[in-house]
This record gives structure tokens, C-alpha cells and sequence, in this order.
């Protein structure tokens, strides 16, 4: 049959890249199935006008050591050690490193490797738990996920008992509380809290971005980003290795629904109307769109909707990518403006109160002519007003502030590009803007993600898969979700 294959994915971002390479090595016929023009999803690089291109969405990151070399995969080598800097009220820039940090406390200086080496090690303990299959609690687990359990909990006692307890007291800490057991400026702290936050609806005193802390330590391998201006790179890596194991990746191809008979999997349907069929679906969509919109309430259990629509989303980052002549000024490195801890927990405060902050906290990086702007908070869900009329305020926002750090800034500015959360769900795919397909917090992580019960990649739908993002192992850039859905597919 022409348009039958062992396995359809649907979306070509990493993860579903991830997961098709990983078939079609295996041999299975695979075919990839994606909405946009191109391939990456979230890991792309975009052009948006002569000599204006840039990393459009995600910041940097890089894909788990052993995908790299399991799929042979030619991605760009980032062994420059890059500086993490953060930008200081009174125009000095503090570079996040020991030597530097003497200029503000000799005693944090002396504290930062200890932090760094628990940091790593946290990372580490994290890593084995995102590489283990959670037990579906509290329902009965099958031997492949109680022997992954018992690997975890090996690797887990060589991690050594003082580190393993540390780690787990960490968890559900602030990224405030954490760092007060460290360090004693202010400053210092403002500027490692801010990767705790980066990313999620949070600020540095909400519970769990002790976890946000280190799981974002983990995808970028310390403070600061990796891999900047190289997304498109890592994504064409994965497309190219799907086809050279014989897969096949189809783009403009949105999938409107998934084709379910008594209760399993058989197909998906496509915008322009074709059917095409399969043994296993796997979707590294979110799974709010893939269960609610995809597959839809009517063939799945009532319980199981209402936990699904559940899942907790609240994307809160817009963009905005500025076009200068060069002499931008802006250091290399990423660049941070999170001078203290209670600036980044006001700025969240706007979030929680569906505002945009007026006192953004940003992260800044530059790729050649480029500058990035990670701006946060500005919710998907707007108290007042609506993201039509909301984009220049952001973009003004993100320009005016960053320019009181470097003057000449804007007069260097020829074109913008602003990406707005509802930007983020009507281009990129992500539902209410939420760039980990559903936050990550202390209800929806391990065994939780995306919710209870269902943190082995399965559905109540035979022979469909949830890989992306959205499960356990996710968010960010890892490959994770994608890689370990493989151990599941019959
Ligand atoms: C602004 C921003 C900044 C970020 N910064 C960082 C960072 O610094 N570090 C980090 O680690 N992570 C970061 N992330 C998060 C990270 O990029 C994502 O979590 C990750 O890339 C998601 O990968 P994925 O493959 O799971 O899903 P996605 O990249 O979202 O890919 C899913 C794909 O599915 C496609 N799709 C959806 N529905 C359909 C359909 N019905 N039919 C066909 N195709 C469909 C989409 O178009 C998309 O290509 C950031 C993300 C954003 C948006």
C-alpha cells in the first residue's frame, strides 16, 4: 500500500526528527509529517529580510550526547566556553564567573565552583531520571518500566547520598532559597535565578525553580546558552540523518485529525483531505492539541479530557529580533538584565495579573548583525486588550529598555521582528504560546508529565504516542521525548 507506513509522526521539530531517525534506522518505513514550510519547529532559523536572519524562537540549547552519536549526527561544535554576563544599574557588566565575582563578594567568589560542581551534579541525577520511563501512577507498571526504575535507582546511590539529598531537597526550593544557601549578593543571585525562570510562568520565590534552575543548568550545561545562531544547523542535521535512513519528512502537511477505530489508531487525516494510514502514530505536537484537537474528546475517556484539559500551559515570552549595522555594542555571550531578585519576581508579578511587565527581565544574545531578545513576562492571555494591538508596546518595551544599558543601540536599528506569544500558537504550533508544550512545575513533572498516569508515552488510544516536549523528559532542547518513546513502540 502506497500510503500505508509502519510509523507517521506528526511534527518535525527535534523531537520528532529525533524520534523518526531513531525508526528509520531500525528499518521501519516512516514518514514525518509537518504544518510549517519548514522543518525545526521551535529550533529554526529564519529569515526575515536581507542579511536579517536569527535563531526566530528558541535561545539555545543542545541535543543529549548520546543521540549525537547514536545517529551520527554532524552538528556544530560548541566547546567555546561562553560568557554568561549581567548587566548592572550602574552600567558595569558582571561576568558570571569566580574571578569576577570577586569584585562584588570575595565569599561568593570563593562559593561559586562548590555551586557550580553541585549544580553539574544535579544536572547529572536529573538526566538519568528524564532517560527512565516513569510508572504510570498510581496504576500497575509493566516490567520494561520497573527495571528502568531499578537502573535509575542504581545510578541514583552512586551519585553519592549527600549529593542525592541536596538534589532532592532542591527540587521543590525557590531558585531564591537555593541560592540564599550560597551565596550572599544579591546581585549574584538575581543573575543565576534568572535561568530558573527562563522559559516558564515563574518568578525566582515561587516554589520549584530550585527544579527550573537545574533543569535548564542541564539542557544548555551550566549558565549560559550554547549553540547561538546555530538552531537551523541542528534541525537540518536531524532532517538530513531521517533521510539517510531512508525516512521520509513531508512539510506544509497539517494533520487536521487523527483517525481512531475502536480505540486505536489507524491514520491520520491531512488539510488538503488525504488519509493516510499507519501502524503507530507518534505526535510530537503538544498534547493538549494533539488529544483535545487531533484525536477530540468523543474517543477518549471522559476523566482522561478533563485531566488533559487540565495541563497547565500559560506561555508568557514574546521575541524581538533587531536588525542593527553591527555596532550594536552588545557583548558576546548571553546577556542578562536581572539586577535583583525582587526586579524578576515584580516583573512575573504583571504575568500573574495578565499584564506585560513593564520592568521586563530580558536575555539578550547576538548572532553577527543580530541582536535577540528574550523578553518575559508578556502573557498569552492579556487582561486587557489582545495581542494584535499589543505587539508594539513589547517591542518598544524590550528596545527602550535594553537601550538605557547601551545607548547607541537604537540608532543602529534598521528593521524589527517581534514574536508574540499568540505568534508562538498560530505559527509555531504552541498552544496558548507555552514553549515546553505545558509548563513545568512541581504537579507536572517525572511521573506526572503531561499528567498522572500517563508518563509512558502512551494514550487510551492503542498505537498512538505522545513525544514531544510535553512529556516526561521535556521541555526544552534535548531530544529526550523523542528518544525515549522508541523503548515504547510496539
Ligand atoms: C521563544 C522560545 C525560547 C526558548 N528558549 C529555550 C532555551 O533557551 N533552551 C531550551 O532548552 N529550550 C528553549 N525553548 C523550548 C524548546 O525550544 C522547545 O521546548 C522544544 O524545541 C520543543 O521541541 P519539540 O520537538 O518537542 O516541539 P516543537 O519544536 O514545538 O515541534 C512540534 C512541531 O509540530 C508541528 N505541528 C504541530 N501541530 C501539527 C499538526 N497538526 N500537523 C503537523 N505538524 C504539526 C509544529 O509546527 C512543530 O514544527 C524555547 C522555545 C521558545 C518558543
Amino acid at each position: 500500500m502506497k500510503n500505508h507506513y509502519d510509523t507517521i509522526i506528526i511534527g518535525a521539530g527535534h523531537n520528532g526528527l529525533v524520534a523518526a531517525a531513531y525508526l528509520a534506522k531500525q528499518g521501519k518505513k516512516v514518514l514525518v509529517l509537518e504544518r510549517r514550510a519548514i522543518v525545526g519547529g521551535s529550533v529554526v532559523t529564519e529569515s526575515f529580510g536581507d542579511d536579517f536572519s536569527a535563531d526566530s524562537v528558541w535561545t539555545g540549547g543542545t541535543l543529549r550526547p548520546d543521540i549525537i552519536k547514536d545517529l551520527k549526527l554532524a552538528l556544530p561544535k560548541n566547546n567555546e566556553k561562553q560568557a554568561f554576563i549581567s548587566l548592572q544599574p550602574d552600567g558595569n557588566h558582571l561576568t558570571l564567573d569566580a574571578e569576577s565575582i570577586k569584585r562584588i563578594s570575595e565569599k561568593d567568589a570563593a562559593r561559586f565552583p562548590e555551586f557550580v560542581r553541585f549544580m553539574d551534579k544535579a544536572a547529572e541525577i536529573l538526566d538519568a531520571a528524564y532517560a527512565t520511563i516513569m510508572p504510570r501512577l498510581p496504576m500497575n507498571f509493566g516490567i520494561r518500566e520497573g527495571y528502568g526504575l531499578l537502573e535509575l535507582g542504581l545510578e541514583l546511590k552512586l551519585a553519592g547520598r549527600k549529593d542525592m539529598l541536596n538534589f532532592i531537597r532542591a527540587l521543590p526550593m525557590t531558585a531564591q532559597e537555593l541560592l540564599d544557601e550560597y551565596f550572599e549578593s544579591d546581585v549574584v543571585k538575581a543573575a543565576i535565578a534568572s535561568v530558573g525562570i527562563h522559559s516558564f510562568t515563574l518568578g525566582p520565590m515561587g516554589a520549584g525553580t530550585g527544579y527550573t534552575l537545574i533543569h535548564n543548568w542541564m539542557n544548555r550545561g551550566g549558565l549560559a546558552n550554547v549553540n547561538v545562531g546555530k538552531a537551523g544547523e541542528i534541525t537540518q542535521a536531524l532532517a538530513n540523518a531521517v533521510k539517510s535512513f531512508g525516512g521520509e519528512i513531508r512539510t506544509e502537511s497539517q494533520v487536521t485529525s487523527i483517525r481512531v477505530e475502536n480505540q486505536a489508531a489507524k491514520g491520520v487525516v491531512l488539510a488538503s483531505g488525504e488519509e493516510i494510514t499507519a501502524n503507530a502514530i507518534l505526535s510530537s505536537a503538544d498534547p493538549k492539541h494533539t488529544l483535545l484537537k487531533l484525536v477530540g474528546p468523543q474517543d477518549l475517556p471522559p476523566e482522561f479530557v478533563w485531566h488533559t484539559q487540565s495541563i497547565k500551559m500559560r506561555g508568557s515570552v514574546a521575541k524581538v529580533h533587531l536588525q542593527t549595522n553591527g555596532n550594536h555594542g552588545i557583548p558576546k555571550g548571553t546577556v542578562v538584565l536581572a539586577p535583583s531578585i525582587k526586579y524578576l519576581e515584580r516583573s512575573y508579578d504583571a504575568a500573574k495579573y495578565g499584564e506585560i511587565s513593564e520592568k521586563p527581565y530580558l536575555e539578550v544574545t547576538t548572532s553577527r548583525n543580530v541582536v535577540s531578545i528574550h523578553f518575559q513576562f508578556a502573557p498569552y492571555l492579556l487582561k486587557n486588550g489582545d495581542w494584535s494591538l499589543e505587539t508594539s508596546k513589547v517591542e518598544k518595551l524590550a528596545i527602550d529598555t535594553l537601550s538605557e544599558y547601551f545607548p547607541n543601540l537604537k540608532s543602529q536599528v534598521s528593521a524589527v521582528k517581534t514574536i508574540t506569544p499568540k505568534d508562538l500558537e498560530n505559527v509555531y504550533g504552541l498552544t496558548e504560546g507555552d514553549l515546553n508544550h505545558g509548563q513545568l512545575m512541581l504537579d507536572q513533572f517525572l511521573f506526572m508529565r503531561p499528567m498522572p498516569g500517563w508518563s509512558n508515552h502512551k494514550t487510551p488510544i492503542d498505537n498512538l504516542y505522545l513525544c514531544g516536549s510535553g512529556v516526561h523528559g521535556g521541555g526544552g532542547v534535548s531530544g529526550v521525548g523523542g528518544r525515549n518513546v522508541i523503548k515504547m513502540v510496539k
